[in-house]
Parts: structure tokens; sequence; C-alpha cells
């Protein structure tokens, strides 16, 4: 489709996984107990690090001591941010073992994010080599419990140091790692506002002044200059009292009516489950038309309801759904005059973000100005007595997903 980009590779953009070089750290950090852990706070021991130079292509990698890099400062990542990144984690299972969720899956979206801002190419699968090398190394850091994991930041950058305004034909790219505690079961403090519900539900702001795609952008790819533009309005929602920000994108309807459509949340995939009149349950995500970041944690999520769905006793379906649940799963439009309209029928059961960060998080309220209207609408979701207060179908899709990602 018009959002996808053709990749041609040539022999420069080979990394040789095979020359990998490894340094390691004369003394190693102490672990950070999983209770004091925040998201991304806390570096690992070692990084891995290629370069890419028109002329020699793509570096040995090295596996070094976690420190800083040293780049030029007319260097095309601080001036005209063609700069991509992925975030995966390694999770330990109870026999022991790590292990990668879906690996092969942030390889492709790296490689078409890549693509998008002009950076060179590489060959994903020496990348996940190398990830699988490092992690080896850092091995010690995947904490053990449940939930909990290593979170792998592989980043490209563009590297060409001149001023002009063109693609970047020079590249760093680097792999960081760190553990990371269960994200909204013990929220971070940024997350835990007075206003939000002790059962550590996530509060969102829906907002529409300020968009974070269009048709034709950059919002389906994983690039950094997706997210500063955000951070204004996220501070809006965080002194409103919310925790993130709903993003909309507002389409001319029939009629000339202006439709506010509901695309993804923070670095969340966005989901509701609506009552049905034949007892079953919609579970509704937007479609991945450009505008959305194609998350796999969606992905997954589709596929589980789906396979529950179809053959609940053959596939990894949901483990404590009852199979006669009667889902039904649709990746279609979804406009906050549905949202309102579900939510004033009593029909919206449940709402939950996805990601690799949160895995599955409930959503509590959404605040929304409506046009004409004086004060925010806000959408009460219904209250779930669940441990980290997600609804029977995302507390089904959390304990799966962990489940897979565990190894259990
Ligand atoms: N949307 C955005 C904007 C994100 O940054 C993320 C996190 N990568 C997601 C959705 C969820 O994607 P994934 O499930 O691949 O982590």
């Amino acid at each position: 489709s018009s959002h996808e980009i053709s990749i041609v590779f040539r022999s420069h953009s080979i990394i040789q996984a095979s020359k990998l070089k490894i340094t390691l750290a004369e003394t190693l950090k102490p672990l950070v107990p999983v209770e004091d852990l925040q998201f991304g706070q806390t570096m690992t021991d070692h990084m891995m690090v290629a370069t890419y130079d028109p002329i020699n292509g793509w570096s040995a990698p090295e596996i070094k001591p976690y420190g800083p890099l040293t780049l030029d400062p007319a260097s095309s990542c601080f001036q005209y941010c063609p700069n991509v990144f992925e975030g995966m984690k390694a999770y330990m299972g109870p026999d022991g073992k790590a292990r990668l969720f879906r690996p092969q899956l942030n390889m492709a979206r790296m490689e078409m994010s890549a693509a998008r801002v002009a950076l060179p190419l590489f060959n994903s699968s020496a990348l996940l080599t190398l990830i699988k090398k490092l992690v080896a190394i850092e091995r010690r850091w995947i904490p053990t419990a449940k939930g909990c994991s290593l979170y792998i930041r592989p980043t490209i950058i563009g590297t060409r140091a001149a001023l002009g305004v063109a693609a970047s034909d020079h590249a760093t790219l680097y792999i960081l790692c760190s553990p990371t505690g269960p994200y909204f079961r013990s929220p971070p403090p940024s997350l835990s506002l007075p206003t939000q519900k002790p059962n550590k539900t996530v509060s969102l702001l829906a907002v529409s002044e300020n968009v974070r795609s269009w048709p034709g952008g950059t919002g389906g790819f994983k690039l950094g200059l997706n997210y500063a533009p955000g951070f204004a309005v996220q501070k809006v929602a965080a002194e409103k009292g919310y925790a993130q920000v709903l993003w909309l994108l507002p389409e001319v309807g029939e009629g000339g009516k202006v439709e506010m459509k509901v695309t993804e949340a923070g670095a969340m995939n966005f989901f509701v489950v609506v009552k049905r009149d034949d007892g079953g349950m919609d579970v509704i995500t937007p479609p991945l038309d450009g505008t959305i970041l194609p998350g796999l944690t969606r992905a997954s999520v589709l596929s589980l309801c789906r396979a529950h769905t179809s053959s609940p006793s053959s596939s990894p379906s949901l483990p404590s759904l009852p199979p006669s649940l009667n889902l039904h799963i649709h990746e279609r439009p979804l406009t906050m005059t549905q949202l309102l309209s579900y939510s004033s029928s009593g029909t919206l059961l449940e709402a939950f973000g996805v990601g690799t960060a949160v895995i599955v998080a409930p959503i509590g309220k959404i605040g929304y100005q409506e046009e004409g209207k004086v004060g925010e609408t806000v959408i009460e979701l219904p209250v779930w007595e669940s441990e980290g207060g997600l609804g029977v179908v995302g507390e089904a899709l959390w304990e799966r997903i962990v489940g897979i990602q565990e190894g259990r």
C-alpha cells in the first residue's frame, strides 16, 4: 500500500555478526532491586555499537562497556532527526531460559523505519544475532519476577557531519539494555497521579488540537521525530491530571461533519471491548492506515483474540475466557462519537492500551473536550476488581501474552 517502502540491498548494507569484537567491562555495576526499577532509568554494563560510512559500509560490530558516544556536533541526528529505534524485551522463564518475544517483527519494523528516513540499510538477521549475543552477556540483568524483563533498545542515528539538508549517508547503530519492572502493576511516579483510581488504571486525555500523525506522514514508523512533538501536549495532559494522551485525528465525514478518529495513546495501541446485543463482545481497534504505529503487541492481541474465536482447543487462545464468550474482532475506525455513545448506553466494558512496555494496561477514564461544550466530558470505564485493574478480556490477554513471553 502507499505507506509501504521498498528496500533495495547492496553488499555495503551487510553487517557481519561473525566479526563481532567483545570487550567486557572490568567492573560490573550492582544490580538494582526490581521494586526500585523505573522504566528506562538503569542501563546494563555493556552496549553494542557499529558504524556505517559510504566507502566501507558497516564496521565490525563491537560489544563494549556502556558509555558515551563521541559525535561531530554537525551530525544529522542533532539537526534533521534521522533517528530510528525499536523497543523489545528479553524475558527470563521459570525454566531459567532467556527468551525474546517475536523479535523478527521488531527487526522488520526497524528496516521499514530506517528506509522511511533514508538511513543506511542493514541485514536485520545479523542485528538479531548481535542482540542475542548482548542479551547473553547481560543475562544477570534479566529480572526473574513475573512481568519483569530486560528492555532492549536498538537504535540507528544519522551521523553525516554536514549541515546540508540531505539524507545521512553515515550512521551509528547501537543497542542498549535496561532492566524493567512490571509497568502498570506498580506504575512509575509519573503515572501515579492523585486523580487516578487506586487500582492502577491509566487515565487518558483525548486531544485533537495537536495531532501525532496524518495520512502520508510518519506515524506508522518508529522514528524519534514522532515523539518530541507530543511532549508539550503530554505536559498539558499531566497538568490536568491525566497520565497519557489519546491522540485523535480529525476527519471530514459524510455531509461535511468532522469526526474525531481515535488513533493510539502514548506508546500504546488502543483497544475497546463493547457488549453486543447477542450477548457477545466486540473487540475493536483502529486499523493500520499509516497513521498508527503497527505495534507487535497489537498484532499479538489480534492473533490471540482470533485464535480464541476460531479454534480455542488447538491454538494459543485465552486461558481464563470461556470459549463460548463469543468475541468479535474488528480492525475498524473508531470515533469519539462512537466511544461516547458506547459509554452512555452502558455497553463500553473495557478500554486498554497495549505495547511492549505495558503489555496490556487498563484505561480507567478518558477526558475529552467536546466541541461547543464547556468543560471536559469524562468517559468513566467500569471498575474491574482484578489485581491490575484489567477487565476480563484484558486480563486474559495479559496472562496469555506474559505466559508466552516467559515460556510458561
Ligand atoms: N504506539 C506507539 C506510538 C509506540 O511507541 C509503541 C511502542 N513501540 C506502541 C504503539 C506499541 O508497539 P509495540 O507493541 O510494538 O511495543
